[in-house]
């Protein structure tokens, strides 16, 4: 909060103070702000620079419904349960964390007390987690991701349709170069306040990464995600190529698809065409690597569909039997004819086929990145929240505790500790900070029942009730995400649980 002065400053005898509140330990002149920039020295106070967010249900609902206390009635000093809930986005944080917490709020939901402990927790370990929908190819696995020239990740699987980065992580913000550090950081904080980044990979491709936005691949931008691999493609439209074609080839890198020998094609009645593929044949219709990876016809390093096809069985094809070739996007097809020397010779698609051609890829979903943030919260920022850490960590467990990323949901690893993902989509704007240990800032918020607060061992005295908290210049309201559930609903289900 703007005007809120931050506890537990130094103050030096230049005027000068000192900022407590990560390791980098900034002495800040008047009127400046610390290398973070969100902490500042106003008039010998320290002050987090950003505004505090709050969510307001009553924003969400259509944006223009205020509850009676804020039209011209409202005295101008509360706010209330349990319309609004406090996020940590702004908040500050409380380095190193022997201290509570810099908020811990309670209000009264559906007459039970609830508490939520607010902290923008400082995560040396984190990383984002990037899914890319693209049949293109970005680079081999465990390729080295690189931002600015600098290491910053890898390329891990490719899974349905989508090529998966790993990025940050220790090894990258604190186990190499400082300048490896300081860009890993960066790259990170855009990616998770929905920034565009380009990222180039060793031995493949550039593509530009932003949150909720479709990838751009060596400067073009991916328009579909495929409608699945070659083999459910066909099982998807075989019905209806039916008589309108004898051979259907959906090409794609992963699995190439063909209609006649497929179980699908063989279940329609579709007759033997002869029909020869190069590839490796998995089972009857379905066969992997008929080329390399690429940026051509589906995820393929070609631009000719012939060139994945022998020489027609002379037994079994026709003088006219009909082709159709098409990828998993419907971004490429065409149609062939075979001629007297059962060549295929291309022919100009007639319209039937060119309108399923169109239906595959009104199928196709659109291809976005989706930027997930990862971290361990179970580190000494559970000591802010309980005198007895490892209690947290049994409450999430427990589903007794509901952790929120800026009121978005997170989904919580098994396992030991408090590992957590979040949609960096579903956060308010601009909710990720740095510091140039470095590190990232992020809000997360703790909120449970009160007495299981106290059960836990929480910082009792600390727990103020949301309606102290002024409301001022340095709180700024939002509506929330109308996707994510409202974090304060005690008896709701509203957890992604792993
Ligand atoms: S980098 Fe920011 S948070 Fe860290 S000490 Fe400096 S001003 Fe404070």
């Amino acid at each position: 909060m703007a005007d809120e002065t931050i506890p537990g400053t130094d103050k030096a005898s230049d005027a000068k103070i000192r900022c407590d509140a990560c390791p980098v330990m900034c002495y800040i002149k008047p009127g400046m702000s610390g290398a973070c920039d969100r902490y500042a020295n106003h008039d010998g106070d320290l002050v987090r620079v950003d505004p505090h967010i709050v969510l307001d249900r009553a924003l969400a609902h259509g944006g223009t419904v205020v509850p009676f206390h804020r039209d011209g009635s409202w005295d101008g000093q509360l706010i209330a349960p349990p319309e609004t809930f406090v996020t940590a986005i702004g908040a500050g944080t409380t380095y190193p964390d022997y201290k509570p917490a810099p908020f811990i709020v309670s209000s009264e939901v559906d007459g039970v007390d609830m508490v939520t402990v607010v902290t923008e927790g400082i995560f040396s370990y984190c990383g984002v987690k990037v899914k890319i929908d693209t049949d293109r190819f970005l680079g081999p696995e465990q390729s080295t991701v690189r931002a600015s020239g600098e290491a910053v990740g890898h390329v891990t699987t490719s899974e349905y349709g989508s090529q998966m980065l790993s990025l940050g992580g220790v090894h990258h913000l604190t186990g190499g170069s400082k300048k490896e550090g300081r860009v890993t950081c960066e790259a990170l904080l855009d990616l998770c306040n929905g920034k565009p980044v380009e990222l180039t990979i060793d031995g493949g491709s550039t593509v530009v990464v932003q949150a909720g936005q479709p990838p751009i691949v060596n400067g073009v931008k991916e328009e579909r995600m495929r409608v699945g691999c070659g083999s459910a493609t066909i099982g998807m439209f075989a019905k209806q190529w039916l008589g309108l074609v004898d051979d259907v080839v959906v090409v794609d890198d992963h699995i190439t698809g063909v209609l006649s020998e497929h179980q699908a094609g063989k279940v329609l009645g579709v007759p033997d065409t002869g029909i020869k593929i190069k590839g490796r044949r998995s089972t009857p219709g379905r066969y992997f690597q008929v080329a390399e990876p690429g940026t051509g016809w589906g995820g393929t390093n070609i631009s000719d569909p012939l060139s994945i096809l022998g020489p027609f069985d002379r037994k079994v094809a026709w003088p006219g039997l009909r082709l159709y070739f098409i990828s998993t996007t419907g971004e490429h097809a065409a149609y062939y004819e075979l001629d007297e020397t059962l060549s295929p010779r291309q022919k100009e698609m007639p319209a039937e086929l060119a309108a399923l051609s169109q239906r595959v890829k009104d199928n196709c979903e659109p291809a976005l990145s989706t930027v997930l943030f990862m971290a361990g919260a179970g580190g000494s920022l559970r000591a802010g929240v309980t005198e007895n850490p490892v209690r947290l960590t049994h409450s999430v467990k427990d589903a007794l505790t509901y952790v929120t990323c800026g009121g978005a949901p997170v989904y919580v690893y098994p396992g030991g500790g408090i590992t957590l993902m979040v949609d960096v989509t579903k956060m308010p704007e601009n909710a990720f900070g740095y510091v140039p240990t470095p590190a990232l800032v992020a809000p997360i918020e703790f909120t449970l029942r009160l007495s299981d607060y106290e059960e836990l061992g929480g910082h009792m005295a600390e727990v103020r009730p949301v309606s102290s908290i002024a409301l001022n210049d340095g709180l700024q309201t939002v509506g929330p995400h109308s996707d994510n559930p409202w974090p304060l609903a005690p008896n709701a289900a509203k957890r992604f649980f792993g």
